[in-house]
């Protein structure tokens, strides 16, 4: 990807053998420093070691020894944050692979997986369920720079009822017993354990299947999986740790009851109704429509690639995708970006931003659910999500406006993630 006319200073040697703090000036034709901000001209970015360090308009001569990126005409924006995520899997993945590879191939798959997900743009991920360290090891791996990646946010296995969405199901139950992760839990008590061995096994967040899920071999509809006391602990054990909440939830119960017990973000919400997502606006809830999941699944859909139990599953939500997006935006709940990239392709997750836009929002709003949103349910935005003095040095480069056309964001030229190139 480095194709952009980068020079490096003659100078540059000199310094190779000293504690330098290493800088990168960038040249782009348009900014869009803040999405709640109109675009500014031609500016300079100035990088220092990881940091972004100035932001200032026209061209500034960059100091001796800095490497100089010129990204022409090009529009700098900032990194993408994909919120929901499964690196460590492909869409069409047979289930009973579960009792068949080692979680070591999850690693591999993810390693793949991450690097495809930052050439498109997404700078941070919120890894959205795993084996228990797979999605750790891949955390530790981009941010030490042994593997290309972005920066992320790991929830590890999914907290689920016994036989519910994210258990493991479609098995004998003495094959269940050997693939079980641990992270089942029935009644306040124990499910307030399970969000304990989360955070003490590294989790970021914790993740929940509120309600039944589509991709599962359970056949017990989409509906609310938790007792809303079991909802009420997990939240309050969750937040006591300081970590976030995030739950899966398909069916309009589950995802009232969830909000209601203080449930950070809602991943789908696909019934969402007026009422629930009254409630959801009362507790400062967060909707993440995973809409792009849905074109994944609706692309499968019929070829075999299914069981029937799924299939039925799948039928139930596709004429109701999207209707949810609509009515948060009139309701003024917050829409974050998240796309369940592994149910479809990794690297198609930009595709998300035209369906949030068909479903009605702005370009603009649906730039800023993918930057300065999504970086605020991550209690990062003073790290991530905007281009400024102090933040993390994550940026992308576009040809076109993503605020006049957001298919823009579907093509992206240019990578940096923590002051790193991607190339
Ligand atoms: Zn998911």
């Amino acid at each position: 990807m480095r194709k952009f006319g980068m020079v490096a200073a003659a100078t540059l040697a000199l310094l190779g053998t000293t504690a330098h703090a290493k800088t990168t000036v960038i040249y782009a034709g348009r900014v869009i420093t803040d999405a709640s901000k109109p675009a500014q001209g031609p500016s300079t970015v100035t990088i220092t070691d990881d940091r972004i360090t100035a932001v200032t308009p026209g061209r500034t001569e960059a100091p001796a020894g800095a490497e100089v990126v010129d990204l022409g005409d090009r529009t700098l924006l900032p990194g993408l944050i994909d919120l929901h995520v499964h690196l460590t899997g492909d869409p069409g993945d047979d289930y009973r692979a579960a009792s068949v590879d080692p979680d070591e191939w999850g690693v591999v798959v993810g390693a793949k997986n991450a690097a495809i997900t930052l050439r498109a743009g997404f700078t941070t991920v919120r890894e959205a369920g795993s084996a228990q360290y797979t999605a750790y090891a891949l955390r530790r791996g981009t941010a030490n720079g042994f593997i290309e990646g972005p920066r992320i946010v790991a929830a590890g296995p999914a907290l689920s009822i016994i036989g519910g969405h994210g258990d493991v199901t479609g098995f004998r139950e003495d094959v269940h017993a050997v693939l079980d992760q641990g992270y089942t839990c029935t009644g306040p008590l124990e499910c307030a354990e399970k969000v304990r061995k989360a955070s003490r096994a590294g989790a970021d967040v914790i993740k929940i299947t509120a309600t039944g899920g589509v991709l599962s071999q359970q056949a017990r509809g989409l509906e609310g999986h938790f007792t809303s006391a079991e909802l009420q602990s997990i939240a309050d054990t969750a937040h006591s740790l300081g970590l976030k909440v995030m739950a899966h939830a398909h069916g309009a119960g589950g995802i009232t009851a969830s909000a209601a017990a203080g449930i950070d973000s809602i991943e789908h919400g696909t019934f969402a109704d007026d009422a629930t997502l009254k409630v959801m606006k009362a507790k400062g809830t967060y909707l993440v429509p995973t809409l792009m999941a849905f074109e994944g699944i609706r692309e499968r859909l019929g070829k075999g690639i299914y069981t029937p139990t799924v299939e039925d599953k799948v039928r139930m939500t596709l004429n109701d995708v999207g209707k949810a997006v609509t009515r948060a935006k009139a309701l003024g709940v917050p829409v974050a970006f998240g796309t369940d990239a592994g149910v479809f392709e990794h690297g198609r997750n930009g595709g998300e931003f035209a369906l949030l836009v068909k479903y009605g929002l702005t370009p603009q709003e649906a730039l800023a659910s993918a930057t300065t949103v999504a970086a605020k349910l991550l209690s990062m935005e003073n790290e991530i999500g905007r281009i400024a003095p102090g933040m993390s040095a994550d940026m992308v480069a576009v040809s076109g406006d993503p605020l006049a056309d957001v298919s823009a964001l579907e093509k992206v030229d240019w990578v940096m993630a923590r002051g790193r190139i991607a190339d």
